[in-house]
């Protein structure tokens, strides 16, 4: 027997490697199960080509648990090793100064295992000894047994063994007994194994006899050796995508939309087939995702760095053999291949749905619901995307019609130009709530759309800009003549005083009253009389700042238009009413006013063109004394007319069915309209 010291320059790595590997420990299995894969086929290779004249026999990978002796054992039949190759390959762990490199990227488990080739001893994570048993392929090599305690001391002797081949032995240490647990080999083989190209068996296929559980002689074979995405698009139907999506994902019922097979050999090689999962209006967090393989060994499912942002919510599998199997982060995130593989797939998914919008409208108009939150997505993230998906991205109006960006603006452009030239996109972000402001723009002849999508705030940010002179209007941001500004004046049947009249009728009977702004608009006489409206500008920022969560604008008061309409039979009735209930004192009021405000008048008159500082102190004083006057009367006026207000249950009535119009009348407010709804009918 022979003894040695294994090459590393470090004292001891194998303590380093434990301990700063643990979190991840179960990559043992990986690396041990796909070192074997790896022997195989290159015995397979030789086979093929001549150089290896024996017979190839069974080249099954078997993994075996042993829970008495406390061990795991990876066994293949694949080209085995000579003692030179096991000194070269698994003494000499080439790298120098490994102290320092591991201090270096100690948070960075793979970047350790895959650059400095430690596949073979991530086998210490989880045992205190491993063994290897193995017979090279190349005639009359000696079988070797290589045996090392953890410590950088190893033995090697020859042994007898018949067949070519490489069985490796890892007595499994106390802390990571739960490896010896059938359960758990089984998920991580699930895990890591699934698709690898070499037939895997756990242990035998189980059988019921009799009501118990029997081993049969059949191997239980683990994996997939042929996944559909190693296989020519033009072998598979759909249903073998959808049975292959089916075996990735077993516990999703729900066929997938549709699906990419990604099959790239320049400038770098990738398969994959990606599915688009149904998904509707909700980004859920995915539990299923994007699975990231190597030649068929699973690496990871956080895909990040490879898929552009708004395709992680895709299903599915990617294979390149470009992407290292132990990869880090820092890898990832700087590595041209995967930049151009992320812009790779993100043209291939564009180019997939261009290809269905164009052979089959109706079907992608079905799909849409779910389609439109990644297509969103992805233009909100990628302007590159943006162009790509602008010809088959749709908007959808209120009567579900779907339409192209240009389909759309050719349909509204002759109704939907206000007076500036500009086209106006009228929206709707809930049909039941904004339905009378949908119906009076749909009287009106205009088309609007619906904007109920989770990204549809950022959406008409972004889109707005694009288009050219263009706007978006929430239908319920303004009454239905101002939505699209028109030359067309109409004339009000109020004269301005009464307005000032009918303004603290109306204020008095809002709640809040300090949210609304009480306007005058000359609308239509068929119109309604009383309706509440919210800016564009204003519902816009609190919006943005609300899926921001920046503070400012979420933290202001709401802010609405309490609409009159100057041309209802109702409101000029009111109005007529507050002048004749209210004439003899407002009169008394108003000749108060008259001569003082003559007054005040003459003194701006006579100091128009001074500076402050140049303006008598008398005339200042003056002034001062007019105002209070003047602001002391008109309260006193208000307080007339407000009283009135507070008597007429008209003016409530129309306030509280504005609200109600706007899903805003609640509680107690709502009780009380229902009681004096009632007493109005009576
Ligand atoms: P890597 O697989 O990345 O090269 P490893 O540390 O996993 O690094 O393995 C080192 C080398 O040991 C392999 O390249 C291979 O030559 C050899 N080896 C490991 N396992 C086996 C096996 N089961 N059969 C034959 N050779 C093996």
């Amino acid at each position: 027997m022979q003894k040695g010291k294994i090459g590393v320059t470090t004292e001891n790595i194998f303590p380093v490697i434990k301990k700063f590997l643990y979190s991840n420990n179960d990559i043992f299995l990986r690396e041990m199960v796909s070192n074997a894969v790896d022997a195989t086929q290159k015995l397979k290779v030789l086979a093929s080509v001549g150089d290896y004249k024996s017979e190839l026999g069974d080249t099954t990978v078997r993994v075996s648990v042993d829970k008495k002796n406390k061990t795991i054992t990876i066994s293949d039949h694949g080209i085995g090793m000579t003692k030179e190759e096991i000194d070269k390959y698994i003494n000499q762990i080439a790298f120098s100064s490994a102290e320092e490199f591991v201090e270096k990227y100690k948070n960075d488990v793979n970047a350790i295992i895959g650059h400095f080739g430690l596949g073979f001893y991530s086998a210490f994570m989880v045992s205190n000894r491993v063994e290897i048993k193995t017979k090279s392929y190349i005639n009359d090599s000696k079988a070797v047994h290589w045996e090392c305690d953890g410590s950088p001391d190893f033995s090697i002797e020859e042994i007898e063994k018949d067949i070519v081949g490489t069985d490796i032995i890892l007595h499994v240490d106390d802390e990571s007994q739960e490896f010896l647990e059938e359960n758990r080999i089984n998920e991580l083989l699930n895990k890591y194994c699934k698709f690898l190209p070499v037939e895997i068996s756990f242990g035998k296929k189980k059988d019921y006899k009799d009501g118990k559980e029997v081993e049969t002689d059949e191997d239980n074979i683990i994996n997939d050796t042929k996944p559909a995405w190693t296989k020519n698009p033009a072998d598979l139907k759909e249903e073998d995508y959808n049975k292959f999506y089916h075996q990735l994902y077993p516990s999703i019922v729900e066929d997938p939309l549709f699906n990419i097979h990604l099959n790239v050999d320049y400038p770098f090689h990738l398969t994959g087939i990606l599915y688009f999962p149904h998904i509707k209006e909700n980004i859920e967090i995915q539990k299923n995702k994007i699975q990231l393989y190597s030649n068929q060994v699973f690496v990871t499912d956080s895909v990040e760095d490879i898929v552009p942002d708004f395709l992680t919510l895709l299903h599915g599998v990617i294979d390149s053999p470009d992407i290292p199997l132990n990869v880090s982060r820092s890898f990832l995130q700087n590595d041209s291949n995967v930049k151009k593989i992320s812009s790779h797939i993100s043209k291939k998914v564009a180019d997939r749905l261009n290809e269905i919008f164009k052979k089959d409208r109706s079907e992608f108009e079905k799909k849409w619901s779910d389609l439109r939150l990644f297509i969103e997505y992805g233009i909100l993230s990628n302007e590159k995307f943006y162009e790509r998906a602008k010809d088959f991205t749709l908007l959808t109006n209120t009567d579900s019609k779907c339409f192209t960006f240009d389909e759309y603006k050719n349909i509204i452009k002759e109704n939907q130009t206000d007076k500036d030239g500009n086209l106006v996109y009228l929206y709707a972000t809930n049909v039941d709530e904004q339905f009378s402001f949908i119906e009076n723009a749909k009287t009106k002849g205009y088309d609007v759309l619906l904007m109920n999508g989770q990204l549809d705030v950022h959406f008409i940010n972004f889109l707005e800009p694009k288009f050219e002179k263009s706007h978006f209007v929430r239908v319920d941001s303004d009454v239905v003549d101002k939505l699209i500004p028109k030359e067309i004046v109409n004339e009000s049947k109020l004269t301005v005083e009464q307005q000032n009249r009918i303004r603290p009728v109306f204020k008095s009977r809002l709640k809040k009253s300090e949210v609304f702004s009480v306007v005058f608009e000359n609308m239509d006489e068929n119109e309604a009389p009383v309706l509440i409206t919210q800016s564009e500008f204003m519902r816009r920022m609190k919006d943005m700042s609300a899926l921001n969560q920046m503070n400012f604008y979420g933290n202001l008061p709401d802010n609405y238009n309490l609409v009159i309409n100057t041309n209802h039979p109702l409101i000029v009735k009111i109005a007529q009413d507050v002048d004749k209930k209210n004439d003899a004192k407002l009169i008394k009021f108003d000749d108060e006013l008259t001569p003082i405000t003559e007054e005040k008048s003459a003194l701006e008159e006579k100091n128009k063109d001074k500076k402050e500082e140049e303006i008598e102190q008398l005339d200042k004083d003056k002034t001062k004394e007019i105002q209070t006057k003047i602001d002391e009367i008109n309260k006193n006026k208000d307080l007339v007319l407000s009283g009135y207000g507070l008597k007429n249950k008209i003016v409530k009535q129309l306030i509280d069915l504005a609200l109600i119009s706007n899903n805003m009348l609640k509680g107690e407010e709502l009780n009380l309209f229902v009681k004096r709804s009632i007493d109005l009918i009576k």
